[in-house]
């Protein structure tokens, strides 16, 4: 494959790493080979032996607890790339969370705690961290986030994740408005069904794994390396005038009725 984009000098902070097979962890890599310095954030106590060994393949980069639902811990991340750097140029957020019953069950029937869990843990932990990243982005930077075309469209056992997609992915073109004028990016992925252990949460989801691989133009699967060298292309300068916008790496699946 070719040289992407360099990033040489480029700092970041990439957050929802559980283990090598988190689409975090592929934006990561990408970010790491194409030369940017990164601090990495994972969101449970439990995942630290799986991220630990990962870190060390991107450089020992830094490794910090961060539950986006503790302040201190968020406001920690983001304090260690001030120490660090003295500034920031982007932030990958690649964390989601709803609880099961909620999600198993019709929108309809959802709790209402569940369902702010879900918000804040997948939606307004973005609009968090991005306040956190501002007052190190002074050159400007690219705050990347992960949707799924379940915000857009009605996809089968995606539960209350469509809704709070969908205010993520409104979320990003606010951000982007407010933030252009910083210079200051703001960006949603759009990745294809990829086998993680978020996805295994979803009922069903081999059948929408092996319906992608079929019915998506390319006829092959999304893997975390496509979704991060997309990222890697976002955070680079040739992007310097897309914001706003949802990009789906999913082979063309999304073009399907
Ligand atoms: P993953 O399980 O590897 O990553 C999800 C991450 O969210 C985990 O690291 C988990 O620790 C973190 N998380 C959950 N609650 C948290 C909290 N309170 N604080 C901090 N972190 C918390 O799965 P993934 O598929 O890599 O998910 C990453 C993102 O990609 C999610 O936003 C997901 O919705 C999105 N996405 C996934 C797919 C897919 O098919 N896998 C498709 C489209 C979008």
């Amino acid at each position: 494959m070719n040289q992407p984009h360099s990033l040489k000098g480029k700092t970041g902070v990439v957050t929802g790493l559980a283990n090598a097979d988190s689409i975090a962890f592929g934006c990561a890599r990408a970010l790491h080979r194409a030369g940017a310095d990164l601090i990495l954030g994972y969101g449970h106590p439990k995942g630290e032996p799986h991220v630990r060994p990962l870190a060390e393949q991107l450089g020992d980069a830094p490794l910090l607890l961060c539950d986006v639902r503790d302040d201190a811990q968020t406001a920690a991340l983001f304090g260690a790339a001030a120490e660090r750097w003295g500034k920031l140029d982007f932030l990958i957020h690649s964390v989601a969370f709803a609880p099961r019953d909620d999600l198993h069950g019709r929108v309809v029937d959802s709790s209402r705690e569940g369902f702010l869990l879900a918000m804040d843990i997948s939606c307004h932990s973005f609009m968090r961290m991005a306040k956190l990243a501002e007052p190190l982005m002074q050159d400007g930077g690219c705050l990347i986030t992960m949707s799924y075309h379940g915000a857009e469209k009605v996809i089968d056992n995606y539960g209350i994740m469509g809704p709070v997609k969908a205010a993520l992915e409104s979320s990003v073109r606010y951000m982007a408005a407010e933030l252009g004028p910083e210079g200051i990016r703001v960006h949603a992925i759009s990745p294809g069904p990829v086998a993680t252990r978020a996805a295994s949460g979803i009922r069903d989801f081999d059948q929408l794994l092996a319906e992608a691989g079929e019915r998506s133009p390319t006829r092959r699967l999304v893997s975390i390396d496509d979704i991060g060298e997309t990222a890697a292309f976002l955070v680079s300068d040739a992007a310097r005038s897309i914001t706003g916008v949802t990009t789906y790496v999913d082979g063309g699946l999304h073009i399907r009725g």
